[in-house]
């Protein structure tokens, strides 16, 4: 853990948020409304274990803001969980909502646990008691949780199961990230990963260049990496070089190739949690490097997809000078003090809350799906997809072009002008 603020999210999402309303001249009342959450809840979750013990779990849900419909945000379980994150993400997701202009406010929750350590019955049990014993926040037109950080579509389909035993009746739009069976969304799997393909293929457009004539290194290997490396490659592009994470030793590796590094085979040694085996990679012919030499690849793209805060003001300049965009599909990738530099180096930022903007995207159409209770074709989703962020793209692009602001803060004048205007009409500042 470290006290710089640069670290502490809520202060980043709060410190951003006030630079954001000064730029924009953003009145009094709608400032001192948007900064805060407008709801905050801890509930305890007594846990029968396995062997007869109760232990007591703590849930925390944060409503940053539902004026543009019901706040929608993930639900997290981890050891580490802190109400300033929480906090933070709940903010973060009002923003990307309003971005990618669907009709959801922004929540995030989560319970300080680690399910690894809990058996598959604990971890259902945990999953009822979070519904249980929230007391009743949410609901299809209320609040939404769904899968985010250590939770499965496993964990979001007990939710449901038992939000509908309470209520008597079927709600599936009442949780999102749900198994296709329960009525999750086809193209859910693939949705973040394509949609940072979609942005990517606008910012190459916006710097002139042939997505076929690219290069990019990206850092994971997980759900985005492995899907943005799947259509990126479908577009022409070529990835160097991938990262990943290693359990055994605390670290992470690089994997390069020099003509380019191969989906299927690095798929074929990688596990489900998508961390690649070095000696078998080793054994495909590709070179295993420091983890962190992701970031130092002569390439036009990089792509940072594992984790928060990967890139810091001591990094930059350990970036290529060939590089052009960074792609930002993790969330918070980026300190805001690296940020400052990649914008003097003139780096295109797809900033994360569009570049990541997908899954909401999706969850989004989960929902409306099941609340017509009619489900689309992949096809239909993918394209109504791309539709959707290429606009948010445009919209930012131009903006950011006409007002010469980087297109982090773009997006974020966009999206907190769309909740202020709101707030005006309605009477609420
Ligand atoms: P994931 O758990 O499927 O994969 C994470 C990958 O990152 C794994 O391959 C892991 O080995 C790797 N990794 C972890 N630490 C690393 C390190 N220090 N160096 C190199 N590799 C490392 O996760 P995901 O769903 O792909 O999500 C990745 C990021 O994108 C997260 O920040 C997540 O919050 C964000 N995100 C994901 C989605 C989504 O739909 N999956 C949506 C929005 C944002």
């Amino acid at each position: 853990m470290t006290d710089d603020p640069a670290f502490n999210d809520f202060a980043v999402a709060q410190g951003q948020f006030d630079r954001i309303a000064d730029l924009m001249g953003l009145e009094s009342p709608t400032r001192r409304l948007l900064r805060q959450p407008m709801h905050e809840h801890r509930f305890q979750m007594p846990l029968r274990m396995d062997d007869g013990r109760i232990e007591i779990y703590e849930g925390h849900r944060v409503q940053h803001n539902d004026i543009r419909g019901p706040s929608w945000g993930g639900v997290r379980f981890h050891p580490m969980e802190s109400i300033d994150t929480i906090r933070a993400l709940a903010m973060w997701m009002t923003w990307k909502t309003a971005l990618v202009d669907v009709p959801l406010g922004g929540s995030m929750g989560g319970v300080a646990c680690d399910p690894h350590g809990l058996s598959v019955n604990e971890q259902e049990r945990l999953c009822r008691a979070w519904i249980r014993r929230s007391g009743g926040l949410f609901g299809p037109a209320r609040d939404i949780p769904s899968r985010d950080m250590m939770t499965t579509a496993q964990h979001m389909t007990w939710m449901l199961d038992e939000f509908e035993a309470v209520r008597g009746e079927h709600a599936p739009g009442a949780i999102t990230g749900k198994t296709l069976a329960a009525g999750g969304s086809r193209g859910r799997p693939e949705a973040t990963g394509y949609g940072l393909v979609y942005l990517v293929r606008e910012a190459l457009k916006v710097l002139s260049l042939d997505p076929a004539s690219t290069t990019a290194s990206v850092q994971g290997f997980g759900n985005v990496a492995q899907h943005f490396i799947e259509l990126y490659h479908q577009i022409g592009g070529r990835v160097m070089s991938v990262s990943s994470w290693n359990q055994r030793e605390g670290g992470a590796y690089a994997f390069r190739k020099s003509d380019g590094i191969d989906l299927g085979e690095l798929r074929s040694v990688a596990s489900r949690m998508g961390e690649i085996d070095p000696e078998k990679a080793r054994g495909l012919g590709y070179e295993v490097l420091d983890g962190s030499t992701w970031l130092e690849q002569p390439v036009d793209i990089l792509v940072p997809a594992a984790m928060e805060h990967q890139i810091t003001k001591d990094d930059v300049a350990r970036i290529a000078p060939s590089v052009r965009v960074l792609a930002e599909g993790a969330n918070r990738p980026t300190t805001p003090d690296a940020d400052a530099q990649l914008l003097e180096r003139e780096i295109f930022i797809i900033p994360d809350i569009l570049g990541n903007a997908g899954g909401v995207i999706c969850s989004y159409f989960e929902q409306v799906q099941n609340n017509s209770n009619y489900y689309w074709r992949l096809d239909e989703i993918l394209s109504k997809l791309d539709r959707q962020l290429t606009s948010a793209f445009i919209a930012v692009a131009d903006l950011s072009g006409g007002k010469g602001l980087s297109m982090r803060d773009a997006s974020l004048v966009i999206a907190i002008d769309r909740v202020a205007t709101l707030c005006r009409e309605r009477g609420w500042v």
